[in-house]
């Protein structure tokens, strides 16, 4: 039946029809949920010293991926994107179950797709457990269990004013790669060779989040684009944020773009799955270390601000000091809604 009313967005759609109902059970009851729907996992109590964090991520074809993308590149993606959320709480993989609908049952597709699924299991020693398998439009879905001890899991809502804000790696070059597949923007073939990957094959942070756990007072990882992402934490933090756009951590292949399109693609495009985190400023040399151990780029790119108003606000500071005009800032502060 179509509905009259003006569409639902994403977040507005869980919220209504699943997350109050939710809360409202876990309210009455909490049994062993420490904690349900709004963060990048949720948490289950596992024993006296542990909790298990639990995820799940889909991806559908047409949606996430062309209909003929590469099996081997699709499966592993499928448990990086999960194994992400898990980076993004500090948990350490347990395992995880794939639910598949298969247009046909092809040996040439299925054994690359288990090539790349099992070469990104092996590598996180994260086992599959189970699942489900059926005819249909090609869908992947997999839910991933971590294990987290007891208390530590880095959540949403924990950013305090004046915590540093950081960003792993570099942000924008998987909206790079979409664009160029797309041809909105013509890039080399060693250019597109040298980022395809971090649209392809993400790497989930997992060694990054377990590091943070005693360090940073909040975390997610952008799936959806840096900014919209970030706005979770502040909207669940009740905080607001002075982000510096000359900050954001891009590759030398985005550098060659204009600079409007570096700093859309950096600050809104999503898939990148790196950890966008908030630390007190007295880490900082802790997390010049983790950056040092992992050899991975950790950039302070602002700040945690006191809530000015209801809404968080997200205040982005241009390369002369000058605070971007709202519109300036409006195309940069969208990030991606299957609905919107
Ligand atoms: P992420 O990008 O970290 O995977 P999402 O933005 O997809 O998170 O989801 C936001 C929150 O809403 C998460 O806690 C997720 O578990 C929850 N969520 C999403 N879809 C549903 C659903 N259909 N039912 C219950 N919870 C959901
Ligand atoms: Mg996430």
């Amino acid at each position: 039946m179509q509905s009259q009313s003006s569409p639902l967005g994403e977040f507005d759609l869980i919220q209504r029809f699943f997350k109050t109902q939710s809360e409202a059970m876990l309210a009455a009851n909490p049994r062993s949920v420490t904690l349900g729907i709004g963060d990048d996992c949720a948490l289950l109590k596992a024993g006296p010293l542990e909790e298990i964090a639990i995820t799940s991520d889909m991806l559908v074809s047409g949606r996430h991926f062309f209909a003929d993308a590469n099996p081997e590149w699709l499966g592993w993606k499928a448990l990086a994107v999960n194994l992400s959320d898990l980076a993004a709480m500090g948990a350490k993989p347990l395992g995880f179950t794939l639910a598949l609908a298969l247009p046909d049952a092809n040996p040439f597709w299925l054994e690359a797709f288990s090539k790349g699924l099992f070469a990104i299991a092996n590598q996180y020693a994260c086992p599959l457990i189970g699942g489900d398998t059926t005819a249909g439009p090609l869908n992947i879905c997999i839910t991933a269990f971590g294990s987290i001890p007891k208390e530590k899991a880095i959540r949403r809502s924990g950013a305090l004013e004046g915590d540093d804000i950081w960003v792993s790696g570099t942000i924008g070059d998987a909206r790079l790669t979409l664009a160029a597949l797309r041809h909105e923007i013509e890039l080399s073939q060693t250019d597109l060779a040298l980022i395809e990957g971090r649209m392809h094959q993400p790497t989930p942070r997992i060694e990054l989040g377990s590091a943070l756990r005693e360090i940073a007072n909040s975390a997610l990882d952008i799936s959806d684009g840096l900014l919209g992402d970030l706005r979770h934490v502040l909207k669940q933090s009740r905080k607001d944020a002075e982000v510096f756009l000359d900050r954001l951590p891009k590759s030398a292949t985005l550098l060659k773009q204009s600079l409007n399109t570096q700093n859309q693609y950096a600050a809104s495009g999503g898939d990148d799955y790196e950890l966008c985190f908030t630390a007190p400023t007295s880490q900082r040399e802790a997390i010049a270390k983790i950056s040092a151990n992992l050899h991975l780029p950790l950039t302070q790119i602002g700040s945690i601000r006191p809530m000015q108003s209801s809404q968080p606000e997200i205040s982005l500071i241009h390369q002369n000091g000058m605070k971007l005009s709202p519109q300036g800032a409006s195309a940069l502060l969208q990030s991606f809604d299957h609905f919107a």
